[in-house]
């Protein structure tokens, strides 16, 4: 954690994650016994988190839902039937390494495999994330793929997370990318400012006030006690430099299957300037399926906070089909049960 004189730069912060599960279990004085399963698991899928996310969490509580986010579990390493490695076919749709182009005008560029956090549920638990990584070297075939292509108008910056590289890099990219006039928006899929707010920094800030296509940042945030105060005062940060501001959230068992969670999760991002956007049925990963919340139970989740909320702050209910040309929307929240 900081000390009083040096200053915790999010550099410091993400090279100080926890990724030993014996110090993450001693942090949060929890249960010993749970070591050895989350070694195991962690030998598939290392566990990382920064400090600043463990300081939301209970101690003593294994149930907490953010430490339910992050834990490695024994439950990893079971093989469930219909859970996958490339749960989405994602080796089919990459034309140039990291660059995915599976939907109409918007494509996924992947500037770093890294991220802050890794999230037990994702699935990107198995991408190959060394071979897809161009680093600065690879992104001529990337502007090469995206000028040959007029009808791409988004480039989506995603993950990894885009925010774990330097403002210099992110900088590069961006003049670059608006050189190419029928590229009008730059989105940034996130986590960051959610699970390491330090990274909200004045150049940060700049960056994004001056960039040239209309921006929109998509953090990522599943569970209202995420939104601590340094979390907050970033995202309010972030909505003064004009960008548009959205959150998508996964369904998760025991972390936010519950209308009371995912409304005070709305309300808690709405008073940051933050609009839900998607909310994702989980990604069928192999590892992930103790998350797994059935449909039934989600239409319902969502036909509950569809009737307490105003529309705005009601996510759409969303689900990623292997080969499918967009998201596919499960449930417009209408009631008709
Ligand atoms: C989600 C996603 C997008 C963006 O989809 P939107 O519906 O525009 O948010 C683009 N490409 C891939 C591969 C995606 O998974
Ligand atoms: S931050 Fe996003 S990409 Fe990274 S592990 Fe979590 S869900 Fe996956």
């Amino acid at each position: 954690m900081p000390g009083l004189t040096e200053k915790y730069t999010w550099q410091k912060a993400l090279s100080d994650l926890v990724t030993d599960p014996r110090e993450l279990l001693e942090l949060l004085d929890l249960d010993p016994g749970l070591l050895d399963a989350a070694k195991a698991a962690a030998r598939v899928f290392p566990l990382k988190v920064p400090r600043g996310f463990l300081a939301r969490i209970r101690k003593g509580d294994p149930h907490d839902p953010l430490l339910l986010q992050i834990l490695p579990l024994g439950a990893e390493l079971q093989e469930t039937e219909g859970f996958d490695r490339d749960p989405l076919g994602e080796a089919a749709v990459n034309p140039v390494p990291g660059l995915l182009h599976k939907y109409h005008g918007r494509v996924l560029v992947t500037l770093t495999g890294a991220c802050a956090v890794h999230c037990r549920y994702c699935f990107r638990r198995y991408f190959p994330y060394e071979e897809n990584n161009p680093g600065s070297m690879g992104w001529e075939s990337i502007f090469a793929y995206i000028r040959q292509n007029p009808a791409i108008s988004e480039v989506i910056l995603s993950g990894g997370d885009p925010l774990a590289v330097n403002d210099r890099l992110l900088q590069r990219f961006s003049d670059q990318l608006s050189g190419i006039p029928h590229v009008i928006r730059l989105r940034i899929h996130t986590r960051l400012p959610i699970v390491l707010p330090e990274r909200i920094t004045p150049e940060l800030l700049a960056w994004l006030t001056n960039v040239k296509m209309k921006a929109i940042v998509v953090v990522h945030a599943n569970h209202p006690h995420e939104i601590s105060p340094d979390v907050k005062e970033g995202l309010n940060l972030l909505r003064f430099t004009g960008v548009t501001l959205l959150n998508q959230t996964v369904l998760l068992k025991g972390v936010n299957d519950s209308a009371r969670v995912l409304s005070d999760l709305s309300e808690a991002l709405f008073a940051c300037g933050v609009l839900p956007y998607y909310l994702h049925r989980l990604d069928k990963v192999r590892g992930a399926a103790h998350f797994d919340v059935p449909p039934e139970t989600a239409n319902a989740l969502h036909a509950e906070i569809s009737r307490e909320l105003p529309g705005y702050l009601v996510p759409r209910l969303v689900c990623e089909e292997a080969g499918a040309g967009s998201k596919t929307v499960l449930s417009t929240g209408l009631y008709t049960g």
